[in-house]
């Protein structure tokens, strides 16, 4: 029979967690969720031999068993349920050559939990750059486990981790710390009251509760027992870490040497640069704008593809399959075009994950944290803040998963709910049709009046960002950790195994997990642009004399009155009298509720409504334009006007008109309460500006 054995992968931050866990599964893995909280769930399958397989859990980074964030809240939460079905038979602790000390801290806790237990010493490779030296037998024998000496750079002893993992059995239970000379007679009472429990599992338990307040588990009433103060079980805690400090230190002492006049310079050299007060700035917003380059430049290459490929795929099953039949159209314009509205993010999303997993693997990211944050931080955010920040300039999609990278669950929060103001890709055909149509030509100073408009509406966005992460930073009541510590690791070459399956995960997070929520609403607003009650919609045709026009005009007009009278076309008429205060007659209603499900949608959908066909596709926003131009209410007054398009740019400006983004912030809050707020908040102020702009204006 096979049985399989469960692992859990648990270490600091940095030490190469996941470098081990892809080197164990490789692709066998999936992401998943802890209920609840916002941490992922990385799982995946190792094959050993002889048909055994072992089940592999990354957990997050973790410094010690004293919980202070909800990550590391996770780790102890597995640790201390014998119940949960990923209760591992083995822990694997991954440490780094580096920081041994500090990485054993962890080791010694969790081997006094009596788990079995195998220690990874990662990043082998740099042992001798660095003039480290180990008696490995001897910190075995000292440490009571096994212990694996891996290169995941070099693939090195993932061979020999997987022999320990199968023959976990044959690993001592043996503890490092007497753990109840912690304090003798507090440990000793503690051990009565549960005479069937670990004590240092209890007093895990008791100084979890202390440090959280929020742990209840049913098993074990400890409510009852606390006979000391918060405060003494603080003190308690730190003559904890003190003695294991000092066993990890006498068995490091004679298993482990280090020649310090290895340790090399060029690391000190490349800081010097990279953090330069000018340089490294310099260099940082060159990253970036390599960045913004490649997802705003190089993805629309693929991106085309896509398009004109859903666009023929659409076609085909038009032409295919019967003709004007119900789920012929439902599945031609409604299906097929919402699957490629989702699959058009992956180039995007692709090229920014490739960048981010570069930077941080290669170490330059803690630099830009380092050198950004004093500044971020200011407005509520954080120095990895401005890598969404920037590429939300190109889409907020790939914007907002880039936010994973920031530790700090309030910082990322505000980045994420912030983002979607920055102007994106989308916004720009809007943009430039109302431009044209409002602005004036002159120039000033050599400058045209239609780019600065353009460059303002840039700036106000980004503005508006930094803005609201001011104001959010002071109203959002979230627990916030106030000490920081930057980590600056190692410079290293990234590597290609760790990049290519960062990229793919993302990827298939966004397809899989935002992407079900974006086709449905395509759906939604397909079927609501597509049909519509009464006579005037099903028999368009009968409403449209077949005059003197050309059977194309007649068409154009066909679709025009449809849309009107379909139910899109009903709800832009209802929220007339909602916009006309903004200076919108219902034509321009409609083509804000279509622009939900994307903002380049507003020209399209004005196209049709003003009945300019889209068969030539080159003449036609002249056309829109000249069309809008001459569009009047039924008093002569013309609709767009100088009020009226400033109104309305600024509306695009800053509503939340995109349900991609939406289902996107869905998934990385795991929550709908904040993309629900989003909606909510971010139309509003953009009804707010807009009124103002265009009561003020007229
Ligand atoms: P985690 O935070 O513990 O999951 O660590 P990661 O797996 O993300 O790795 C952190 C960094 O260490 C990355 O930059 C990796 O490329 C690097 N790294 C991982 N394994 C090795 C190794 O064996 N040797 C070296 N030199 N670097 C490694
Ligand atoms: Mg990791």
């Amino acid at each position: 029979m096979s049985k399989q054995i469960n692992v859990a992968l648990i270490g600091n931050p940095n030490t190469g967690k996941t470098s081990v866990f892809n080197a164990l599964t490789g692709l066998n893995q999936k992401v998943g969720n802890y209920p609840g909280i916002t941490v992922d769930k990385k799982q995946g399958i190792c094959k050993l031999s002889r048909g055994v397989k072992a089940h592999i859990l990354d957990l997050p980074g973790t410094y010690s068993l004293n919980a202070s964030s909800l990550d590391e809240n996770v780790v102890i939460e597995l640790l201390l349920n014998k119940n949960d079905k990923d209760y591992p038979d083995v822990a694997i602790i991954v440490s780094d050559v580096e920081n041994l000390k500090r990485n054993l801290l962890l080791f010694t806790q969790i081997k006094d939990l009596k788990i079995p237990t195998i220690l990874v010493i990662n990043m082998s490779d740099l042992m001798n750059r660095k003039g480290i030296s180990l008696d490995i037998e001897l910190l075995e024998a000292k440490l009571h486990t096994k212990i694996a000496l891996v290169s995941t750079r070099k693939n090195n002893g993932i061979q020999e981790l997987k022999q320990l993992i199968e023959n976990y059995k044959t690993i001592s239970k043996e503890t490092c710390l007497d753990t109840s000379s912690i304090d003798t007679a507090y440990f000793e009472s503690l051990q009565k009251a549960f005479p069937n429990q670990d004590v240092y599992k209890l007093w895990l338990v008791i100084t979890q509760d202390a440090n959280f307040g929020k742990i209840t588990r049913q098993e074990l009433d400890i409510s009852k027992f606390k006979t000391k103060s918060n405060q003494e079980l603080k003190r308690l805690q730190q003559k904890e870490a003190i003695k294991r400090y000092q066993f990890i230190n006498s068995i490091l002492k004679e298993g482990q040497t280090i020649d310090r006049s290895k340790a090399t310079g060029l690391r000190s050299k490349l800081d010097r640069l990279l953090i330069h007060k000018v340089w490294g700035y310099v260099i940082f917003f060159w990253i970036l704008l390599t960045i913004f380059q490649a997802i705003y430049d190089w993805a629309t290459v693929p991106m085309d593809l896509i398009d004109t490929t859903f666009a023929s795929l659409a076609e085909w099953v038009k032409n295919t399959f019967p003709n004007g039949g119900m789920v012929t159209d439902l599945v031609a314009e409604g299906i097929v075009s919402g699957i490629g509205g989702i699959v058009i993010f992956i180039p995007q999303i692709a090229f920014l994950f490739l960048f981010i997993s570069i930077l941080e693997e290669s170490g330059y990211m803690s630099r830009v944290v380092f050198l950004m944050d004093r500044i971020m931080r200011r407005f509520g955010l954080s120095g990895k803040s401005l890598v969404p920040l920037i590429s939300g300039t190109a889409c907020a999609i790939p914007a907002v998963m880039a936010t994973r990278n920031i530790e700090n669950w309030k910082e990322r929060l505000i980045t994420i709910l912030v983002v979607p103001f920055t102007t994106c890709s989308a916004r720009l055909p809007v943009y430039l049709i109302i431009i044209a149509l409002v602005i004036p030509e002159g120039s000033i100073i050599g400058l045209s009046y239609q780019a600065l408009t353009l460059m303002a509406l840039y700036l106000l966005g980004f503005g508006m960002a930094i803005f609201s992460a001011y104001i959010l930073d002071r109203v959002l009541k979230t627990r916030h950790k106030t000490f920081f510590v930057v980590e600056m690791p190692n410079y290293k070459l990234p590597l290609l195994k760790n990049v290519i399956i960062t990229v793919i995960e993302k990827t298939k997070t966004f397809v899989f997990e935002a992407g079900k929520i974006i086709l449905a609403i395509s759906i939604i607003l397909w079927v609501l642009a597509s049909y519509g009650p009464g006579d005037k919609f099903n028999n368009a045709e009968a409403y449209i004399e077949p005059t003197t026009q050309t059977s194309y005009e007649r068409n154009d007009q066909i679709a025009a009155f449809k849309l009107e009278h379909s139910y899109i076309g009903i709800i832009g008429k209802t929220i007339e009298p909602l916009i006309k205060p903004l200076g919108y007659d219902w034509k321009v209603g409609i083509g804000l509720v279509a622009s939900f499900a994307a903002r380049e949608v507003f020209v399209g959908t004005l196209a049709t409504i003003y009945s300019v066909g889209s068969a030539n596709e080159g003449e036609n926003i002249d056309t829109i334009k000249n069309k809008m131009q001459n569009e009047t209410y039924a008093d002569g007054t013309k609709v767009f006007t100088l009020a009226s398009g400033i109104s309305l740019l600024l509306f695009y400006a800053f509503a939340m008109q995109c349900m991609s983004t939406l289902a996107i912030v869905k998934r990385e809050t795991k929550s709908w309460k904040w993309p629900i707020l989003q909606l909510i908040g971010m139309t509003a102020i953009a009804y707010i500006c807009a009124l103002i702009a265009f009561q003020f204006l007229k």
